[in-house]
């Protein structure tokens, strides 16, 4: 044996830590390895909703301008308060507030490095031993695998793609005990791209109260709706239950990279003081990494001097996209959407698999139509249902229609003999 070398490291890879594999990214990191290299057309990323591939949907020049003077002042190179710099505090509770019957404070404003962060800390937050947390199947693998890191156990009700994807209200009742600390919806609504009508948030705020839980938020997507339902925050519901809103700018501005997000409470009967879950907020935030300086020094000039000539022009954009969505998929005999999309970036349709040969399911969908039309989807496993796939339909409308060209032709040569 060589000199020095212990018998057995202390260290080894733990099997058990899977949890990229229930990740969008890491589905997105193997499919991208099986790439046909000869294939000499462009690959068409309609697998994750990162919009900066493609220059129409370019932030705007007011955000990066607004990020460069921050830098330049000199005045935000010191570390940050554990919560956030007050002004941008400040600004989200104004911008949020617009919305609201309420006002909000800044003392509402928790500010994170990104949505994801804020799901982290929320989760971190609310976690304890023998407690679970309710969320949406369809839905975003981030909280399930957050929640896992966390010891908490995860129950799942449906969305009902027949009722435009509305929340399973009589399952969550069923799923819920002493032990649930929360539930989870995305308004408006990832992956399916749908969004909450008033009546029906309204019911899952009474659901919430009436089991003595909380309602978490997630309304990265606020806004970006291009449909006939308008985006009603969950937060207007905050004197029924308390609320969780938790957001960012990365989607509505096109800037993922930016990592800058917020956890804000929702909640005119301060419950979420008296039972302790700020503090808990605080502590997790005392030990995570912060959204970087500058940028929350950016926040005020972002939010309050984007124009709605911006924001209307990415709708615009979203719309198109939607149409030669829906109007496309109808000729891919193997694709049913139950759902044209009004918001967020991406759909769900049903795989009729019973019409293709030689295709196990979602997974292997993916894997050949990737192979042999440089086309990455996402299968449905991955958000929790199997034989669906998600679709990003942010992209350029060209590279959309080129996509669904080739998922038609992939679908043809795949096509059951009759
Ligand atoms: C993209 C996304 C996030 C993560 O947002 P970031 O600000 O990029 O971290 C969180 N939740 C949902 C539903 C998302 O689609």
């Amino acid at each position: 044996m060589e000199k020095g070398v212990p018998k057995k490291w202390g260290f080894q890879g733990n099997k058990e830590l899977n949890v990229s594999a229930i990740s969008v990214r890491g589905v997105f990191n193997k499919l991208l390895g099986i790439l046909n290299k000869d294939d000499k057309r462009p690959v068409i990323r309609l697998c994750r909703a990162d919009p900066t591939d493609f220059s129409c949907f370019k932030t705007t020049p007011l955000a990066s301008d607004a990020v460069a003077a921050a830098v330049q002042s000199f005045q935000f190179n010191c570390y940050p308060p554990t919560v956030g710099v007050l002004e941008a505090r400040r600004a989200i509770a104004k911008h949020l507030s617009s919305d609201l019957p309420y006002q909000l404070t800044p003392d509402d404003v928790f500010l994170t490095g990104g949505c994801t962060q804020a799901i982290e800390i929320i989760i971190s937050a609310l976690a304890r031993p023998g407690a679970n947390i309710l969320l949406p199947r369809p839905g975003y693998p981030q909280y399930e695998a957050r929640a896992a890191c966390s010891g908490l156990e995860v129950r799942h009700f449906d969305l009902i793609p027949e009722k435009g994807w509305e929340v399973d209200l009589e399952s969550v009742s069923a799923l819920s005990d002493d032990n649930t600390v929360a539930m989870v919806i995305i308004n408006p609504c990832t992956p399916c791209g749908n969004v909450f009508k008033y009546p029906h948030l309204e019911k899952v705020a009474e659901t919430a109260r009436k089991l003595g839980i909380c309602v978490i938020s997630d309304e990265v997507y606020g806004h970006l709706t291009f449909g006939g339902n308008p985006f009603v925050p969950m937060g207007v519901f905050g004197s029924i239950v308390p609320v969780f809103t938790l957001g960012s700018l990365g989607k509505r501005w096109n800037v993922p990279g930016w990592r800058l997000g917020w956890i804000v409470t929702c909640d005119t009967n301060a419950i979420f003081q008296k039972t302790g879950i700020v503090d808990n907020i605080k502590k997790c935030l005392d030990i995570t990494t912060d959204p970087p300086t500058f940028l929350q020094g950016a926040v005020p000039q972002i939010l309050e001097k984007t124009k709605e000539d911006y924001f209307s022009k990415n709708i615009n954009i979203m719309r198109e996209a939607a149409n030669i969505f829906y109007d496309r998929s109808q000729d891919i005999p193997c694709f049913t959407c139950p759902h044209k999309p009004e918001g967020t970036m991406t759909v769900m349709v049903k795989l009729n698999l019973s019409l293709l040969e030689g295709i196990i399911d979602d997974v292997d969908f993916c894997v050949n139509l990737a192979k042999e039309e440089s086309v990455i989807l996402l299968p449905g496993v991955t958000v929790g249902l199997k034989n669906w796939l998600r679709i990003t339909i942010a992209v350029e409308p060209s590279a959309l229609e080129d996509g669904l060209r080739r998922i038609k032709s992939f679908n043809l040569r795949h096509a059951k003999m009759p």
